[in-house]
């Protein structure tokens, strides 16, 4: 028996006569985009995140996007303006500042987070920078108390990209709570996953809020009538209704996810494996736990051998990436360092004990070959 990285069919199983009732009503109703579902959806997942407006979308990359894209519209920011990002992030950080004719400039993390250096941030601020794109990344908050002071400072936008970290919280307050306005994504992988492409702007800005339920429907908010040249980006109403089971059942999954990290972390002590910091439990949802490993090719390998798969997240930092040859020159030894070095375990709100275990004893058995 393999321990698998992530099982999404167990993760559905539990809920497969709730998931399968509410596709029933979906397609009973008759009504398949911008209905009912998404309304009652949009307002269940704003109350959970502690905001007036969620505006359902496509998918994570078109959240983040219609972001900056709403912001164009509001003249507040305009091409050619720079927007800080952390360099260690999932490319769709990056695609969806480019895709704005916005400049990334990717910063460092901190050494002990893997969450953007607030140091490098305020280095990195130069005239032409607008705003900051603060990634929660692996499920863990970034430093948003210092984050926003920066941009207050600063005169900045502060936007979350919270992909990974639905539910995690700071003084009270949950991620897409913490700036100006935040994306996430309900990829189905995801702490909160749909099963299909989905995603959702937060804010308490109204007029933003109102500027991108336009723009993801063909830029009209009266049927025919087009206000501004908009895209297709919709979460449809299966996927609404899908992510109304899952929202009720988020927390206990969570709850389930710092299960796993806390034995992980009581469990593994090999000098050769560098486990996660985490600070405040409320913090991290831990959508993957990652360790550190100068050998990490090796002990992936090792782990493989044992029957248990792992995963890179990421293998090449997007400044690496062919997409963004023209970042090539930056410098950003920490975060190409730690490209070399991360190895996400398996992670997961079904993941038993019993798997748990396997995992422990594997990584305590793992010598580093000469
Ligand atoms: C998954 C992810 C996205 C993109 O979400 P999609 O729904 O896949 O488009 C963006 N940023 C981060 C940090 C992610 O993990």
């Amino acid at each position: 028996m393999d321990v698998p990285f992530l099982s999404l069919k167990d993760v559905n199983a539990r809920y497969a006569d709730e998931l399968k009732a509410a596709a029933g009503r979906v397609i009973d109703s008759g009504w398949y985009v911008l209905g009912e579902e998404l309304t009652a959806f949009e307002h269940e997942f704003a109350a959970y995140c502690g905001v007036r407006h969620t505006v359902g979308v496509g998918n994570g990359l078109d959240a983040l996007s219609l972001i900056l894209r709403g912001y164009k519209e509001l003249g507040i920011i305009e091409e050619g303006d720079e927007v800080i990002v952390p360099g260690n992030t999932f490319i769709a950080s990056f695609l969806a500042i480019s895709e704005n004719r916005l400049v990334p400039i990717p910063v460092e993390p901190c050494q002990a987070t893997f969450n953007m250096d607030p140091a490098c941030v305020e280095a990195a601020i130069g005239p032409r920078t607008r705003a900051i794109v603060a990634v929660h990344l692996y499920g863990q908050l970034a430093d948003m108390s210092a984050l926003a002071a920066l941009a207050r400072r600063h005169n900045l936008l502060l936007i979350e990209d919270a992909a990974q970290a639905h539910g995690a919280m700071s003084d009270g307050h949950k991620a897409g709570a913490l700036g100006d306005a935040a994306a996430f994504s309900f990829f189905p992988a995801k702490n909160l996953g749909a099963l299909g492409d989905g995603g959702a702007v937060v804010t308490d800005n109204s007029m933003l809020a109102e500027r991108i339920a336009a723009l993801r429907n063909y830029g009209s908010a009266v049927k025919y009538h087009h206000i501004q040249r908009g895209l297709n980006s919709r979460l449809d109403e299966i996927q609404a209704a899908m992510l109304r089971v899952k929202l009720k059942h988020l927390d206990e999954d969570i709850a389930w996810r710092r299960r796993v990290a806390r034995r992980y972390r009581e469990g593994i002590s090999n000098a050769q494996i560098q486990l996660p910091y985490a600070a405040r439990e409320e913090r991290h949802v831990w959508h993957l736990f990652v360790v550190r490993c100068s050998r990490r090719d090796a002990l992936q390998q090792h782990l493989q051998v044992h029957g248990i798969q792992s995963q890179v997240h990421y293998p090449v930092p997007p400044h690496r990436q062919p997409a963004y040859a023209a970042l090539r020159g930056a410098h950003l030894p920490l975060t190409e360092r730690l490209h070399d070095e991360v190895l996400s375990l398996p992670m997961g709100p079904t993941l038993s004990d019993d798997a748990v275990d396997r995992v422990i004893e594997a990584c305590q058995a793992f010598e580093c070959p000469a």
